[in-house]
């Protein structure tokens, strides 16, 4: 590699001076934290995914957590979901004191298999929590037609699919809308869009809504806005358990901005997703990803799979070596120490699929800022790579 060659990351987020401007603007408004901005934040997403309400929380996993208590999840209950996931999906449901039930994922969209759910549906069963990996929708006709029989529940950990879109009936839809109960996103830097830390829910139920915001401020029966404009002195009550799941002025302010660039970033993710699919469709053995007819991706990951005789770790290295970083497949909760916990209720053998996604894929770097050049790089060095 030579000298003014830059190294090429897995991800970076696209900020600049609209969004500087725009923490300053909160900054120097004297309201800091969970008000104006949050408020504004929230109706612009509720309508740029198309949803009826839109709540901001401190982060996804937050959000998911909220998601889970607003549908019923107790202690001593199941919820179906995946390992295949970053941890954070599995961890919501344990802080609820319910018992993950994984499910293995379809091979070629590193998502939940539909066919599997049924089999683990059981009298303790109170939710399903599915995941739209790497910004790829899960297949959430097949999903919802199995719950609908149970009467399950169906949360979207929609954390990487902001952008995202499905066809439903007929009309492409945004992910969020949502197509299951509620959804959840994040704004972590690894995500398409950025507030530093940050989530979201969005739901079509107003009691639910309206559950949320109690909880993300303590439990407190009157918000901080509420109490500064009242003309008559409020004294506040706490009916319930609360949380501090706050988002901030400041993170809100950041988020309007990122949400205005949304468009031109997923839409620069699907034409870098697309080079990679052209460029990378001969070399022999490599599995790419591909997105169903109903399913368009922001392709927040791009996730190949390396052919039979190739090394996970020796490829991912020679990229490292030659400046360009990668990702290996999606972590599997149930591999890690923290979920060696009584009775998961699927074993490990029946999550051959998911354990294969972490053990033989890797991911691409792909960021709104990639030059052609840098890509060109990532396909030579990849290509080489390869040829073992
Ligand atoms: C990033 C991520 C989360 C966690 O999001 P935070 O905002 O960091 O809490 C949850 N689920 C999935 C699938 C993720 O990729």
């Amino acid at each position: 590699m030579s000298e003014q060659m830059q190294n090429i990351p897995i991800a970076k987020p696209w900020m600049g001076e609209a969004e500087a401007d725009a923490a300053k603007r909160a900054i120097l408004s004297g309201w800091v934290t969970q008000g104006p901005e949050v408020a504004a934040f929230e109706q612009e997403f509720a309508t740029y995914v198309g949803a009826k309400s839109a709540c901001a929380v401190s982060n996804c996993t937050t959000a998911l957590h909220l998601a889970l208590l607003a549908v019923g999840v107790k202690p001593g209950d199941e919820v179906i979901t995946v390992s295949h996931s970053y941890i954070a999906t599995a961890n919501s449901i344990r802080y609820c004191g319910a018992l993950p039930v994984f499910v293995d994922i379809e091979p070629h969209t590193y998502n939940i298999n539909p066919t599997l759910i049924e089999a683990v549906v059981s009298d303790r069963t109170r939710a399903i929590l599915v995941v739209h990996q790497m910004g790829m929708p899960c297949d959430l006709k097949a999903i919802v037609e199995v719950t609908r029989r149970y009467n399950l529940p169906v949360i979207e950990d929609a954390a990487c699919a902001i952008g995202s879109e499905i066809l439903w009936n007929g009309e492409w839809e945004k992910i969020g809308k949502p197509h299951g109960d509620i959804a959840c996103f994040s704004f972590h830097p690894r995500k398409v869009i950025t507030t530093g830390d940050g989530g979201m829910l969005t739901t079509s139920n107003p009691e639910w809504d309206k559950q949320f915001r109690l909880w993300r401020q303590h439990g407190m029966s009157v918000s901080d806005t509420v109490r500064h404009g009242a003309k008559q002195v409020i004294f506040e009550t706490y009916p319930m358990l609360g949380y501090n799941y706050r988002m901030t002025d400041i993170q809100a302010a950041v988020g309007r901005e990122q949400l205005k660039r949304l468009p031109e970033i997923v839409a620069r993710r699907r034409l870098l997703a697309e080079q990679y699919r052209e460029k990378l469709a001969d070399v022999r053995g490599l599995k790419l990803p591909t997105e169903p007819v109903w399913a368009r991706s922001n392709w927040q990951g791009y996730c190949v799979r390396l052919p039979e005789e190739c090394d996970q770790k020796q490829v991912m290295q020679t990229m490292l070596d030659a400046g360009i970083s990668t990702r290996r497949g999606i972590m599997c909760a149930h591999r890690e120490a923290a979920y060696q916990i009584e009775a998961w209720s699927c074993g490990s053998d029946r999550l051959i699929e998911s354990e294969q996604a972490q053990d033989r894929t890797l991911v691409l770097p792909l960021f709104h800022q990639m030059t052609e050049e840098e890509q060109e790089r990532a396909i030579a060095v990849l290509t080489t790579a390869c040829q073992v």
